[in-house]
């Protein structure tokens, strides 16, 4: 970048497009392996990485991580949560539970080193702009040197430039499938049709219909059946999978990421409808209580679709087709549509602008995206274009999970650091910062209430 260019204090080498974990981990590894913060620009809203996760998890009720001990936000994965979370309380349980794969840090928990790893390391000082970026575009290097991008706001206020980028926008908006969306829109009935993920209400002797069969359905049913209402959970699939994340864990670690690569990319994204498609875990408390609920008469399950949706008598009927091919018909209070989120690469505006201007390759409405995460055909060696999140699961199967960012962030930090020459931090002075978070963590865990495991 040219003289002239630095001057701006938006200038950095490395922006992150986004505000959410992706950023905090970018962020997180970039400085463990010797970027200094001011080279590096987080472009978003918040300041506080967690901010959108935790209002879903508090929307859902979520109250443990869905994934395990190595899935925690130090830089590097040792020590584990699980042995953050047994020296915090003097405890072996943490461990003996990990060594089942039944240990699952606690919200509170692991939202708390969240906040140790980003006050630490200053991240909230390095969120620039203010505001959601709508538009990166590519500029040919100042004077002869390397190419970067330019990054404006949804007003095209020129935001900040960068040599590197990684988008990191999260999710597309909440998914209200086939007849649910025109209810949602409707006035007479919308209110009574929310998503998972929002704020809701039960109401004791309501009688709930709770659509889906992947871990935040399940979380919903317990949410009704503890609300003291009735749970009717209405699935498509007769035998949803049994599994915690979203995936197979065998594609968790570096050689199931690099199978899943091999695969073409029809392949891969068949194999992702397969996987993603319902999971329901089974844990303890939730199973006492559902079996609990069934015993009353207050949980059942259909499987089938909704075909269409009225005002009804208790609030909202129903027509249902089950998957044996009979019609029914079935009155609710509400409806509950625990159906994720858009998957669409063109529901988020920046990547479909990104798309249009530049011909980025879209196939089945995501980014084909290149082995190594880059966004073709803008992405080089000497100035990285990448994805993560959701986004970047078409290469990395986990990539919308903790573990998933992590493994894409150290990829996309390493290259950076190559192709920058960056000199790197020394070992001891990695321990040191590894082992300083860890210690802060241990002790602002002290101050948490431990959290209930469920499995
Ligand atoms: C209820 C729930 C429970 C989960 N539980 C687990 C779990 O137990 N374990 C696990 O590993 N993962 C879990 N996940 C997944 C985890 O939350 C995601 O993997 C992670 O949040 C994805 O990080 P991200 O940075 O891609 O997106 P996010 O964390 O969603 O952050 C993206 C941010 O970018 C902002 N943004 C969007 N567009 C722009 C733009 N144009 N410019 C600037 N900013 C923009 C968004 O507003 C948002 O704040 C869970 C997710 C949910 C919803």
């Amino acid at each position: 970048m040219s003289a002239q260019r630095q001057q701006s204090p938006n200038d950095v080498t490395i922006a992150v497009v986004g505000d959410g974990f992706g950023a905090l981990l970018v962020y997180t590894t970039a400085v463990y392996l010797g970027f200094k913060p001011e080279q590096i620009g987080i472009f978003g809203e918040q300041t506080n990485p967690v901010a959108t996760y935790q209002q879903f998890a508090w929307n859902l009720g979520q109250t443990v991580l869905r994934s395990e001990s190595e899935s925690h936000f130090l830089p590097a994965d040792w020590p584990t949560f699980a042995q953050l979370d047994a020296y915090t309380r003097r405890s072996p349980a943490a461990l003996a539970r990990s060594v089942r794969r039944k240990f699952n840090p606690g919200v509170p928990e692991i939202l708390t080193e969240a906040a140790v790893v980003t006050r630490n390391l200053g991240y909230p000082d390095r969120v620039l702009g203010g505001s959601k970026v709508g538009w990166v575009a590519r500029e040919p290097g100042d004077g002869g040197g390397p190419p970067y991008f330019s990054l404006y706001d949804e007003d095209a206020r020129l935001l900040g430039r960068a040599r590197h980028v990684m988008i990191a926008v999260g999710h597309g908006p909440l998914a209200f499938p086939g007849v649910y969306g025109p209810a949602r829109e409707d006035p007479e009935i919308g209110e009574r049709v929310v998503q998972a993920y929002e704020p809701k209400t039960y109401f004791p002797g309501g009688r709930y219909l709770v659509v889906g069969s992947g871990i935040a359905a399940v979380n919903e049913w317990v949410n009704v059946l503890e609300a003291g209402a009735q749970c009717i959970a209405m699935r498509r699939n007769p035998e949803p999978e049994d599994q915690d994340l979203n995936v197979p864990r065998c594609l968790f670690d570096g050689s199931g990421i690099d199978a899943f690569q091999g695969l073409s990319f029809d392949q891969r994204m068949d194999f992702l409808g397969q996987a993603l498609r319902g999971t329901s875990p089974s844990r303890r408390n939730w199973s006492e209580t559902i079996r609990a609920g069934a015993e009353q008469g207050r949980f059942e399950e259909v499987i089938g679709e909704a075909t269409e949706i009225r005002r009804g008598h208790a609030g909202l009927g129903l027509n249902v087709r089950l998957i044996d091919g009979r019609e029914g018909t079935i009155d609710v209070t509400g409806v509950i549509c625990a159906t994720g989120f858009e998957k669409s690469a063109l529901a988020l505006p920046v990547i479909r602008r990104l798309a249009q201007t530049y011909d980025v390759p879209i196939h089945r409405e995501r980014v084909r995206l290149k082995t190594n995460c880059g966004v073709p055909p803008l992405d080089r060696d000497d100035s990285r274009l990448c994805m993560m999140g959701l986004s970047a699961n078409t290469v990395v199967p986990n990539g919308d999970t903790i573990a998933g960012l992590k493994y894409i962030a150290r990829r996309f930090v390493g290259d950076v650091a190559r192709a920058e020459g960056l000199r790197t931090r020394s070992f001891p002075s990695r321990l040191k910062m590894q082992m300083g978070l860890a210690r802060k963590t241990v002790s602002a865990l002290r101050d948490v209430h431990e959290t209930e495991q469920l499995a």
